[in-house]
């Protein structure tokens, strides 16, 4: 069947899957990274936006940047802050965060891209700084033909109920652990 319009289960291609990318271990967001080369190499054009991610330098923007902004765009819309448990988050953190959020949000509905990342979108609904209910209803009535993938750890109970493909990286080991520091091209 190959390319054929129809795959094996005679379901028609060109549904746009909701994805989660959850769980402790390591590999969300590279989890991420891999489908978009993978989505690249199919002529998709692919958006990442990155709610955490500020100035700190990962080699995925250069990678991004190779493969040519019209293909792979990544936008780090946040500062790289560390929530403190227990602490109220810092108003500018949720500002940030609302923009990251409505700058996918106008993304997916303008439909200029066929995949949007939204890397530790996850983690900041898990704080509160965005709310669950929000970003949910707007994912699942998102044009049908988008694919989107939600990364960072403790994934929502109805993100997860809304998604079509759901995986939990489980920590077996982590070079962490034994006080190795995270190695270039690993793990930045
Ligand atoms: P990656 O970006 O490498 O795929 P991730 O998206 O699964 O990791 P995050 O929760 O976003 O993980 O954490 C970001 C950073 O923390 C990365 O540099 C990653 O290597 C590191 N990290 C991920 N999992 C663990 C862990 N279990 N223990 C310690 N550090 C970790
Ligand atoms: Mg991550």
């Amino acid at each position: 069947m190959g390319n054929d319009l129809h795959g094996p289960e005679g379901m028609p291609e060109g549904k746009g899957l909701l994805i989660v990318y959850t769980g402790p271990g390591k590999g969300k967001t590279t989890c991420a990274l891999g489908t978009a080369f993978r989505a690249v190499g199919q002529g998709l054009r692919v958006l990442m936006v990155q709610f955490i991610k500020g100035s700190w330098h990962y080699g995925e923007l250069d990678a991004a940047k190779m493969l040519g902004d019209d293909k792979f765009e990544i936008r780090p819309m946040g500062r790289g802050f560390v929530k403190v448990g227990g602490a109220e988050a810092d108003p500018e953190d949720v500002r940030l965060c609302e923009q990251a959020w409505e700058f996918g949000r106008e993304k997916i509905y303008g439909e200029e891209y066929d995949l949007v990342v939204l890397d530790e979108i996850n983690y900041v609904i898990s704080y509160k700084m965005l709310d669950a209910g929000r970003v949910v209803s707007a994912l699942r009535a998102r044009p049908e033909r988008i694919h989107v993938i939600c990364t960072g750890r403790s994934a929502h109970p109805s993100l997860i109920e809304a998604a079509d493909l759901v995986t939990e990286m489980k920590e077996i080991k982590h070079p962490y652990t034994k006080g190795i520091l995270a190695q270039r091209g690993i793990d930045y």
